[in-house]
Parts: structure tokens; sequence; C-alpha cells
């Protein structure tokens, strides 16, 4: 028998990835278990991603599949996969065999195990990727995980075993604007990291560009820190203070008649000081903003692993 598995394929432009895909994962499954489900989310591609999928559903009947109206992208159908999805352990894995499907049989007898809640993947090479985009990832990495209480592993990928009980947490948090790599590591959860070097997609090309992923790290920042509000707000006091070390300098070469204080000297030196002022008030109303967004976004206060009262 087994486990109830439910894989979950993000799919934009992948009608030449799909059919390899499928014929490379679904024995694997078949060996794990008679039960599981791989349900592609095509997220609205302009190729023949749908055909290619409905076919294979006709003859499947593992085979699901959500049609999106419209591009949404890769997070969106994450989340309508994840909410779709009925099995026991639940995967994420990209359409273009850049997710080792071999690896699933080790993350099933993981979880079978009940150490861990979730098997999670990173990469630790980032060969045949482009140097600069290494590079900024590299430095994105650092930067969030610096100002962040939320962790996210440098090279982790979407591609996961998780049980239900994490994945019903996951979907318990609704925010609009999504960044998994984030909510992954808030829903906590004891989780094992497989490593492996980074392999080629298969066919196809890559649906992600230099402007998207900067847009995409913006959206990490953001969604898990205000460290760049506090930024302003240090930023303000820190010309407040170079200011008045400024004015006692002048005050001092003024009162020993070295250097005689000018009328625009003591207007630069009382605007510089208004500026201080206005960018730490900005920084502090910036806060109470990210205070009502981050309500507004109705996170749970707490995910439970177990307890013995209900
Ligand atoms: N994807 C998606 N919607 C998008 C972009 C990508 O569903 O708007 C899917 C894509 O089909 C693939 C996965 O997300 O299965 C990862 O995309 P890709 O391989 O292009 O990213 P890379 O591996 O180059 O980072
Ligand atoms: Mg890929």
């Amino acid at each position: 028998m087994g486990k109830f598995i439910s894989i979950i394929v993000p799919s934009y432009n992948e009608e030449e990835a799909i059919p390899m895909y499928y014929e490379k994962t679904s024995p694997i499954l078949k060996s794990l278990t008679s039960d599981y489900e791989i349900i592609f989310v095509d997220d609205g591609s302009k190729d023949n991603t749908e055909k290619v999928v409905k076919e294979l559903a006709a003859k499947d009947e593992h085979i699901k599949y959500v049609i999106f109206s419209r591009n949404f992208g890769k997070e969106a159908a994450m989340y309508a996969g994840l909410e779709k999805s009925k099995g026991d352990y639940i995967a994420i894995m990209d359409a273009d065999l850049q997710d080792p499907p071999e690896k699933l049989t080790e993350m099933y007898q993981t979880l079978e195990s009940g150490e861990y809640d979730c098997v999670a993947t990173r990469r630790v090479t980032r060969a045949g990727e482009p140097k600069i985009r290494s590079f900024f990832a590299r430095k994105f990495y650092k930067l969030v995980n610096k100002y962040t209480q939320t962790e996210i592993v440098d090279g982790a990928r979407d591609y996961r075993l998780m049980t239900r009980k994490m994945v019903n947490s996951i979907l318990e948090m609704k925010e609009y604007n999504r960044f998994s790599k984030g909510i992954f590591s808030f829903v906590g959860y004891r989780t094992k990291w497989l490593e492996y070097e980074n392999i080629e997609r298969c066919a196809g090309v890559t649906k992600w560009n230099f402007r998207k992923l900067f847009v995409y790290a913006i959206e990490g920042i953001v969604s898990f820190t205000v460290a760049p509000l506090f930024f302003i707000i240090k930023l303000g006091a820190a010309l407040m203070c170079l200011d008045f070390v400024a004015f006692i300098v002048f005050l001092v070469l003024h009162l020993t008649k070295v250097y005689l204080f000018s009328w625009p000297l003591v207007l630069i030196i009382v605007f510089v000081f208004l500026t201080a002022i206005m960018l730490m008030c900005l920084g502090i109303l910036a806060l109470y903003h990210a205070k009502t967004y981050s309500e507004v976004k109705r996170r749970p206060i707490y995910f439970e692993r177990e307890n013995n009262i209900d």
C-alpha cells in the first residue's frame, strides 16, 4: 500500500519537458506506493502544455491538472497545487527535471521514519547558471539572512516532500504576495536537507530573467523583514549626530574667532537637522505601516506539531 503521495508540478510553457518528466517520475512513484497523483498546474502557458497534460490525464488516472486562466507565476501555481492536493505526503517539483525524481525514494523513507516533517533540497553548486546571476543570488541570501528571523537557505529549491500537517500550515498562510522560500521556513517543522549538484533543465528554456529575479528578491525582503525601515531611522539618526558635531565644531571656531558663522552656513546646519528629523519620522511612519501590513496578512500566530489536549 504505502502513503498517498501528491506531486505538484507548476508548469509554464513546458510542452517538451512534461512528457519526459512523466516518463521518469511515474515509475519511481509506482515503486513507492499504489496511491499517488501528479498535479500539473498549467500556469497560463502559451504553448501546448494544456494539450499535453490533458492527453496524459486521459491515459493515466494518476494525472490531475489545474489550468490557470492566465499566467499567475510559480508561487500561485504552487499554492493552487497544494490546495488541490489530497496526499498524506506532498511534493513540489519543477517540470524540467532539474529536481531529480530519484530523490523521492529517500525523501519518502525519511518521512516514513517519523523523525522529520519535511525533506527539502538545496543545490550546492550553481553550475550552468550565468556568473552574474549566481553572484547576486549569493548576495541576496547573505542580506536576507542577516536581517530576517526566518532563515532562508542559500541554494534551497522549492523541491521538497512534506507531510499533510506542514502543508496545512502553509495553506494557512494566505498572504497574497507569496515568497515560498520564506514561508516554508516560517512555518517551521523538522526539516532534513538533501544536497545535490545543479542539474540543467531537460528541455525548454528558463522562465526567469534577471529582472524577474530582482523583483522576486525584493519580494522576499519586504515579506519577511522591516530592516530597510530601521535603516531609514538609523540614517536619520546618523545624519543628526553628524550635524550636531558640525554645529559644535563651527560654534567653537566662531567663539574662538577662527572662523565666523555666516548665514548660509547656519541655514545649512538647520536644513540638515530638519532633513534628519524628517527621515526618522518617515522611518517610524513606515514601521507603523509595516505593522498594519503584517496584520492584514493575517498570518497564524503559531503552528503546532502535536499536543495531548485535543
Ligand atoms: N513556472 C511557472 N510559472 C511561471 C514561471 C515558471 O509555473 O511563471 C514553472 C516552470 O514551468 C518550472 C518551474 O516553475 O516548472 C521553475 O521554472 P524554471 O525552470 O524556468 O526556473 P529555473 O529552474 O530556471 O530557476
Ligand atoms: Mg528549471
